[in-house]
């Protein structure tokens, strides 16, 4: 399918890198096509961005038959377009779509979108240090009818979005609640897949703890409350004892690329990296011990973020003094330098454009 282009007449003028923030601007253009039952995935285009028309009725509204992904591209240092694993990220929009009864996109196809689409908005892609494009791909059920039933027809759209730095004063620790009255998701639910329901579902504990003075919600499992999940668009890591543990995929949480791409570098170094269901118990218990040396999540947003403190039934954990920990920024500064073309690429992750 050949992707037909046109070009904005009014182009936007960039923002300064310094105030960028995450997700607030949107570059000229984006990418949209459609899917009609019969006739498959059809009419790939670029187009100036904009709102799109939405029928009152429309699918989504109502039942939130809806996927996205989140991946980034960065700016190398001879002026190379970079893109950090997009092939996973292709790989499971279908795995969400699967579980939601959305048509599946040909992977190689929906890659060779983002980057055409990168192509073209390149002059977009901020330099200097932690910033990025941040590319939004989306599929979105659009039928005009009220009735619960997968959709006929669906949108996939690509949006760019230039970020800064997550966080301004490099990697600063953040303080984490455990949710042991709200959850996430249930196995045999959507756990695992990115949709937008998973968000919604995640707010009000969200809400709760950020009034509580706590940043990010650590999700437990949905039925004994008792194991450690994730948090909500991070994964979740521990060094306890010189060892690293994650929670196992189980089917109720993300498969994070960033998480992956951890469990392999760290593997290549020779640090012990497992997978495991893990309860809280025993964290705290490594806590209570001294040997819970360093938490971290990962994701795509800030790549490794370290955690400062958690706060458990009342019990909090301060966690390597309130510091980032060795490990994580060895790590942090390994991922970002793979994504930037700073470091060699010995794992294959980066697509040059
Ligand atoms: C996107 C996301 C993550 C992080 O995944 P990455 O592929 O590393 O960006 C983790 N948890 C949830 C629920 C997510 O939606």
């Amino acid at each position: 399918m050949e992707i037909k282009i046109t070009k904005t007449t009014a182009p936007k003028t960039k923002p300064p890198v310094d105030s960028l923030g995450f997700g607030k601007h949107f570059t000229d253009h984006m990418f949209v096509m459609d899917y009609t039952a019969g006739k498959g995935w059809h009419d790939p285009q670029i187009v100036p961005y904009g709102p799109i028309p939405m029928d009152p009725s429309c699918a989504v509204l109502h039942y939130g038959q809806a996927v996205f992904e989140g991946l980034k591209a960065y700016k190398g240092e001879n002026g190379q377009v970079l893109l950090f694993r997009p092939y996973n990220n292709m790989n499971r929009i279908n795995e969400s779509n699967d579980r939601l009864c959305i048509p599946k996109l040909d992977v190689d196809f929906a890659v060779e979108a983002i980057k055409t689409l990168v192509e073209l908005e390149k002059d977009w892609i901020p330099g200097g240090k932690g910033t990025a494009l941040y590319i939004r791909p989306f599929i979105f059920a659009t039928d005009p009818f009220l009735g619960v039933h997968p959709a006929s027809t669906y949108k996939f759209i690509i949006i760019l979005s230039p970020v800064g730095a997550y966080y301004k004063e490099g990697l600063n620790p953040v303080k984490i609640y455990v949710e042991d009255e709200y959850v996430r998701a249930v196995r045999g639910g959507m756990g695992f897949s990115k949709t937008a329901g998973n968000y919604a579902a995640s707010l009000k504990a969200q809400e709760e703890a950020e009034k509580k003075g706590y940043t990010q919600v650590l999700w437990l499992d949905g039925v004994e409350r008792k194991y450690i999940e994730e948090v909500g668009a991070m994964n979740i890591f521990f060094k306890i004892d010189g060892k690293v543990v994650t929670p196992a995929l189980n089917g109720s949480i993300l498969a994070g690329i960033t998480r992956n791409s951890c469990l392999e570098i760290l593997r290549s170094w020779g640090v012990p990296a497992e997978e495991k269901k893990i309860s809280v118990e025993e964290i705290y218990e490594a806590y209570q011990n001294g040997k819970l040396e360093e938490v971290f999540g990962t994701g795509t947003a800030a790549v490794i973020s370290p955690v400062g403190e958690l706060c458990w039934e009342g019990k909090k954990m301060v966690i390597n003094n309130g510091e980032i920990g060795a490990l994580s920024q060895k790590l942090y500064d390994t991922i970002t330098g793979i994504q930037s073309g700073k470091i060699e690429d010995t794992f294959g992750y980066t697509v040059t454009l």
